[in-house]
């Protein structure tokens, strides 16, 4: 939702909420028909992008000159929502866009990023990869040394592409042992504390005059700010210790990457993209005097709190003493929650089939999806209002990755996911951004061009 600041706001916000909500009913995008659906905040996105663009601003004046770069290039991770339409309004709201797969880095071409505003990122690149991204004046972050040796190998003469070097600046792990990038032993990255490690990127930077940034990606989820601004001025001192070896400023961008943790407690953003820029600034504050350009790759904390899932509930029942809602969100779409629900808690909202708040009175029940395994519950003994069938559940905060990071299980389709902008008046406009997948879709990925091909192999040999 829009992140506003007067304590009233948050009535208003529920209140536009639940206008959204009554209208996708009233259009056909959430019901019987279509049982689970996802939503983009479009009013939301360009108040958030405002937002980190704001937090941003250096303090001095952009350096003069046509050709002098913008001192902040903002990059969205695409991994946390891989949708072309969504992709295409950041690029239009003058975002760049981070990428890590070839997959990745088609959609982000196809939704109008120009090559140069696009970051490639992955521990995995192959030859193939690395040609395709120097041919486009793709930026790329090497992530170790032997990918520095493919890409001395690759670069051809008029390489526009800006070439950096990821490291790991091993400052230690936030909450969620697999969401720290930054571990003494993260599969990320150079690791900047191991023995020599510091020396052999001095070096790596002294043989080849066309590696010019730093890039490190410290978070994320239950990572403290402390944690990333103190990943980030040890990146900050690798630099100013390089370009003093080299005796000149060969690193001229820093990407101090994404990770900006999100609260999934509540309607307001914590911390804000403001807190996150005096946090950096404090801990470095000659981050943005202008020798270095800035480049940033924020996924979850753009997208987060714009986007939701709204899903029917099919079922009720009893076990053991506990009510449980059956519903159509389940590990399909909010895998992470169910698998780790400590970890990645979502609040739960309970509506009735035309989309108005329930008032029934409060019990506690499970929020459970539609997968066959038992641990398929999105919510456990969550007090909300009495549901029942044809009732909505809507689940906050899943504007990032979990319309991205679909899960195959039991062959449920990914489900359509709307954007929408609401006007002064309350209005509410919707439009497309993915269908839902068809039962087609789903036959075709289930290899459904070579139904027969197990019915005759190794019958001849018998
Ligand atoms: C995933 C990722 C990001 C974005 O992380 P968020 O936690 O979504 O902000 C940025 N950079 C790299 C290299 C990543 O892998």
């Amino acid at each position: 939702m829009t992140t506003t600041t007067a304590s009233s706001d948050e009535t208003v916000d529920a209140d536009r909420f639940a206008a959204v909500l009554r209208q996708a009913v009233a259009d056909g995008l959430l019901g019987a028909d279509q049982p689970v659906a996802g939503f983009i905040d479009v009013d939301g996105v360009r108040a958030t992008v405002a937002e980190l663009q704001a937090a941003f601003v250096p303090a001095p004046p952009a350096l003069p000159g046509p050709t002098a770069p913008p001192p902040v290039l903002h990059t969205f991770a695409a991994k946390a929502a891989s949708l072309i339409p969504v992709l295409s309004l950041l690029a239009d709201l003058g975002l760049g866009c981070e990428v890590a797969s070839p997959g990745e880095l088609e959609i982000a071409l196809r939704a109008g990023f120009a090559p140069a505003t696009i970051v490639l990122d992955s521990p995995a690149k192959t030859r193939r990869e690395i040609q395709q991204a120097l041919a486009l004046g793709v930026a790329l972050n090497a992530d170790s040394f032997a990918e520095l040796d493919r890409i001395d190998a690759l670069r051809p003469q008029d390489c526009s592409s800006v070439i950096g070097l990821r490291v790991n600046p091993q400052v230690g792990a936030g909450s969620i042992g697999a969401m720290s990038t930054a571990t003494a032993t993260s599969k990320f990255g150079v690791a900047l504390g191991d023995p020599g490690g510091r020396a052999e990127v001095v070096r790596a930077f002294e043989q080849r005059p066309w590696l010019t940034r730093l890039h490190a990606h410290v978070g994320s989820q239950g990572c403290p700010l402390e944690l990333i601004t103190a990943g980030i001025a040890e990146t900050h001192r690798l630099a100013e210790e390089v370009n003093h070896a080299v005796g000149r400023q060969q690193i001229t961008s820093l990407d101090t990457g994404g990770g900006l943790p999100v609260n999934f407690d509540g309607p307001e953003p914590r911390p804000t993209f403001a807190a996150y820029a005096a946090a950096l600034r404090a801990a470095v504050p000659t981050l943005l005097d202008g020798r270095y350009q800035l480049v940033t790759e924020f996924g979850r904390s753009l997208l987060a709190k714009n986007g939701f899932i709204g899903a029917l509930v099919e079922y009720t029942k009893d076990a053991g003493g506990r009510r449980i809602a059956i519903t159509h969100a389940g590990a399909q779409l909010a895998t992470r929650t169910v698998l780790m629900p400590d970890a990645w808690p979502l609040r739960v909202g309970a509506y009735d089939g035309r989309g108005r708040p329930k008032a029934t009175a409060a019990m506690v029940q499970d929020i459970a999806g539609p997968c066959c395994f038992a641990g398929d519950v999105v919510a456990h003994a969550r007090e909300l209002p009495e549901l029942q069938e044809g009732d909505i559940v809507v689940l906050h905060d899943t504007g990032a990755y979990y319309f991205s990071t679909h899960w195959a299980y039991n062959s449920l389709p990914r489900p359509a996911v709307h954007g929408f902008s609401t006007d002064d008046r309350g209005r509410v406009q919707f439009a497309p951004v993915r269908e839902a997948q068809s039962l087609q879709q789903i036959s075709l990925e289930s290899g459904l061009a070579h139904a027969d091909a197990l019915l005759g192999l190794g019958l001849d040999a018998r």
